[in-house]
């Protein structure tokens, strides 16, 4: 629901100007761009960003890929000592 705000209409989400009085709606302001700040700031900003980006890929790399990795090592192992196992009770055994 868009209020009006030159006449108090109540106006449907999707209207681009009032029923009522058919002032137009800016429901896009303009927004701040990093283009818009002192390059001092700017700099610190995208420097900020630069490490963030960093970490994430960082964080990914041991996160996301090599979790699989580790799991069908683990079970190779796993795997591999059960059979050892296995193998020396049968050997016991005799
Ligand atoms: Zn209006």
């Amino acid at each position: 629901m868009i209020v009006c705000k030159r006449c108090g209409y109540e106006n449907l989400d999707n209207a681009l100007y009032c029923n009522l009085c058919k002032e137009l709606f800016h429901k896009k302001e303009k927004m701040m761009t990093i283009e818009d700040l002192p390059s001092e700031i700017k700099s610190q900003l995208l420097d900020q960003k630069k490490k963030a980006e960093e970490k994430f890929i960082i964080s990914n790399l041991f996160s996301g890929v090599p979790r699989k990795k580790l799991l069908t090592l683990a079970i190779i192992i796993g795997a591999t000592i059960i059979l050892f196992l296995i193998a020396f009770l049968f050997s016991c055994g005799k």
